[in-house]
Parts: C-alpha cells; structure tokens; sequence
C-alpha cells in the first residue's frame, strides 16, 4: 500500500526538498502550493496519512487549513512547518488541531523522523483485539481507537487518543512527561517535551467537565500528569 503524504507549502523550493527526502524515504507525496489546493488533493487522495502544512500561505493560511481538515477528519496525522520566530503559531497550531510542528530550517533526517512516527500512530498499526477500558464516564474502545464520555462520542486525534489510553491504562500513577512523549510519540522523537503539554490542554478541553479545573486528568508540579480517579 502507498505510504501518502500531503505537502503544503507554497515556497517551491522548501516543497522541492522535503518532496525528495520524504520520497527517498519511501513515501508518495502529493503536493500542494495552497491551503484551497491542499484541501482539493485530500478529497481526491483520502488515504492520505499524514499533511505537512506550512502556516504563512497566500490563500488561507495553515491554521485554517489545519481546522478544515480536522473538522471532517481525526484520523490523518498534522505537522505544522513553523519558522524559528513563531514560537507562539506552535502552540496555536497544536490548539487547532495539529500533532505535532517542525520548525524551519530543518534537516532531512529530523522530517523524516517525525513523518515516520507520525504515519505509525495514524492508523499505520495492526488493529488491536484488547476491546475496551471503562472508567466511568469514560469508555476506550481500543479496537476502533474511539472515546465515549457518558455515551457521547469525543472527538480525539490519533495523539490524543494515545494519550487517553496511557492514562486509562495506568490509573492513578504519576506518569512524567518523558515518559508521555516515549510512549505516545516514540523514543526516536526529536521534539520538545512541551508538546506534552500542549497535547494535553487540548485533550482536557475536550474531556473534562471545566477545562480550568481539571479532574481527570491533574497536574503533578514539576513531574508530569495523573489520571485522578
Ligand atoms: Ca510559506
């Protein structure tokens, strides 16, 4: 099966280099030099597994891009192409929805890494036999990668969901936040440990019942997070 990745990126020569790392390292890349383009080629290719999507774009930008595809899809994997100076687009990125950001100037090795464990996560793996995890109001179904809460479905990106089974699965314990990015983004991860962090608001926002004073999922100062039941 073609390993499909969405570039978008209106700079011809950035789309140029990542286009042929991600090509030498086995993937079919479709291209897309605006964010209207972008979201033409996903309808036409919805096997696409994961989009890199650069933020500053002619047309609609990347956030707004990151939203439209995220408003009818859960289960692609994100990354935003972020210049060094725009240390706060990552954070709003990751709240629109992304999974994770590269920031520009980048080597090949580093995009690959992160495309890679990204395409694992997003629906690359086996489907799982275990079933289900209840912890009321919550219900895992582990086999179709999918959260109720009270019987309503929440919608969860493929990190998230990640997320939710590693604290469903370890009630209770302190988990670091390095443990978090090993388990969810895998050990050959790149990135900053804040992605954890960034992650995690989003998640609360969608699962407790008043993000400002979490329940389910707490804060350990200095360490990490708990699953507080
Ligand atoms: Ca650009």
């Amino acid at each position: 099966m073609a390993k499909k990745v969405l570039v978008l990126e209106d700079e011809s020569s950035i789309r140029g280099f990542i286009v042929i790392n991600l090509t030498r390292a086995g993937y079919e890349v479709i291209e897309a030099e605006s964010g209207e383009q972008a979201l033409e080629k996903l309808k036409v290719h919805p096997d696409v597994r994961v989009a890199l999507l650069d933020i500053m774009l002619p047309g609609i930008d990347g956030f707004e891009v990151c939203r439209r595809i995220r408003a009818t899809n859960t289960r692609i994997g994100i990354i935003m192409l972020t210049a060094r100076s725009q240390e706060m687009d990552k954070v709003t990125g990751l709240m629109t929805g992304a999974d994770d950001y590269v920031t520009k100037p980048f080597s090949p090795a580093e995009l690959t890494a992160r495309v890679d464990a990204l395409f694992r996560r997003a629906g690359g793996a086996a489907p799982e036999q275990v079933g289900e995890i209840c912890q009321e109001p919550f219900l895992l179904n582990t086999r179709n990668r999918t959260l109720e809460k009270n019987g309503q479905r929440v919608k969860l990106t493929q990190v998230e969901y990640s997320i939710m089974r590693m604290f469903m699965e370890n009630p209770g314990k302190a988990l670091s936040r390095e443990e978090i990015l090993d388990v969810v983004w895998g050990r050959d991860y790149f990135g900053e440990v804040k992605i954890v962090d960034v992650n995690i608001r989003r998640l609360r926002l969608k699962i407790e019942d008043n993000a400002q004073n979490p329940t389910y999922i707490n804060t350990v100062w200095g360490y990490g997070y708990k699953w507080g039941f």
